[in-house]
């Protein structure tokens, strides 16, 4: 019998002192250098996190995503998942671990399809921390169905020449080079006629329209570029992969990203939970603490259940990943997604709410908490398209009933049951 919810004691020492580290050395640069920009310190902030980032590399837990042919420990996604439910409390945290979106999900698919050559040109300094990275697919016209994408490739010589627009390519300001999807054969399907290409930032035709921010930052301030590609030029080693691949290319490096989100959520709906807690445990009206009312006790009872079926859920697809690839879990990680958004929506709202007027306000961090709910059901595939995907998934599982009424129709299956027992029927029948 395997079943055990336990962590071994040599990695629950590393979560310890991750914990203690987050809460001690990270969680103070949020509220030093908030509007910082992650990716591009300045000299005096390199002074201030670049140690902490040897410390991280001291205790093994730099890059902790990869495996150890890429310089990572090999941990899996089981115990990422529980170090991710620690680094989640921090925006700062990926940054000093090594381990920060767009990057990880880049960097691992430059591992998976690059050329010896790529890898050393950009996975190796992104993989130090040194340069940051962009992927560059959703169009100002199409987010959710990337075959509707219009953005072109057209092969000349021995170059390609990219034309098109993207839409919040996150990162794109501070991106050493971007990965942009495009069209190199618009007459077969979308499946096999996009590919993907690896961009250096500073090649002439890229032209950042906006910086696109979220709603809670300043109009044109934000970290989501708007780009027009016109006319940029690239070798022919620069496609990532082989030409037509950048569906599949796509699904691999999503798959590791949505599931490292819902990791973080985590993190962020526990954070919530506890102020609620204290909250109510602390503040008095009509002759008792909120603790007392049974209403609030029903909000602090909802949290922390869909919390714990939360982290079950993304605990056991990160399990399930270990086992089977992100291939072989993914109606569990399109689930994991969906419910990242219900629950940080659902608990974080509770968490304002409870807490008033200074729940609301600018002075408690659960403002920016709340702009998580709606951004967690959009970024890499909106819930919708999940839920199609789950669907599908399951579905497969199952057929369609063979007669036009459905198989746990109950008068065949009783005729069956009484014939099967008939002896047993009769004989009771007979007793009374
Ligand atoms: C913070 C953030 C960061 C992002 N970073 C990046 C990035 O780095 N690179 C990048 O390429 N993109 C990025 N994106 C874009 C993101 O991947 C897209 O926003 C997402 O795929 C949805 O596309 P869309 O915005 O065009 O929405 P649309 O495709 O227009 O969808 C809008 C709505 O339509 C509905 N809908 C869509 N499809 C279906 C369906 N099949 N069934 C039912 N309803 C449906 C849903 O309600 C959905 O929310 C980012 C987005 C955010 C918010």
């Amino acid at each position: 019998m395997a079943w055990d919810f336990s962590t071994e004691p040599e990695f629950q020492a590393k979560l310890d002192w991750a914990d203690a580290f987050i809460r001690d050395e990270v969680e103070p640069l949020d509220l030093a250098f908030p509007h910082q920009e992650f990716n591009r310190p300045s000299p005096p902030l390199r002074r201030v996190i670049d140690p902490l980032k040897q410390r991280v590399r001291d205790q093994g837990l730099w890059a902790c995503h990869l495996g150890p042919e890429l310089g990572g420990q090999g941990y899996g996604q089981l115990k990422l998942a529980l170090l991710n439910e620690i680094l989640g409390r921090s925006s700062w945290a990926p940054i000093i671990f090594g381990c920060q979106a767009p990057d990880t999900g880049n960097a691992e698919i430059i591992a998976l399809y690059g050329t010896e050559e790529q890898k050393r040109t950009y996975l190796q300094p992104l993989l130090d921390g040194e340069i940051f990275s962009c992927y560059s697919m959703t169009e100002p016209h199409a987010g959710s169905d990337p075959k509707m994408f219009k953005t072109r490739a057209r092969r000349e010589g021995g170059a390609w020449i990219i034309d098109g627009e993207k839409f919040f390519s996150s990162n794109a300001r501070n991106a050493s080079f971007l990965i942009v999807m495009a069209v190199t054969n618009p007459d077969v399907s979308a499946y096999s006629g996009m590919s993907m290409f690896l961009v250096p930032a500073d090649t002439p035709g890229i032209e950042i329209v906006r910086h696109v921010g979220t709603m809670n930052e300043p109009l044109g301030e934000g970290l989501h570029g708007w780009i027009r590609y016109n006319q940029v030029r690239v070798p022919a080693a620069n496609l990532l992969g082989v030409e037509g691949q950048a569906f599949e290319v796509a699904q691999a490096r999503l798959g590791g990203g949505r599931i490292h989100h819902a990791m973080r959520t985590i993190a962020r709906c526990k954070q919530a939970f506890d102020m609620m807690c204290e909250r109510v445990l602390s503040r008095e009206t009509q002759g008792t603490v909120l603790a007392q009312k049974q209403l609030v006790q029903a909000a602090i009872s909802d949290s922390w259940t869909q919390i714990m079926q939360l982290r079950l859920l993304v605990l056991y697809t990160a399990w399930l990943i270990d086992q089977k690839a992100t291939a072989g879990a993914r109606k569990e990680i399109s689930a994991c997604k969906i419910e990242a958004a219900r629950v940080i929506h659902d608990v974080v709202y509770r968490a304002m709410h409870i807490h008033g007027a200074i729940g609301v306000s600018n002075e408690m961090p659960l403002g920016n908490m709340w702009m998580l709910a709606p951004t967690m059901g959009i970024v890499d595939g909106p819930t919708e398209v999940h839920q199609v995907t789950v669907a599908r998934q399951v579905l497969k599982e199952y057929g369609p009933s063979e007669s036009i009424f459905p198989s746990a129709w109950l008068p065949p299956r009783i005729d069956e049951a009484r014939a099967r027992f008939a002896t047993a029927l009769e004989e009771l029948a007979g007793n009374l």
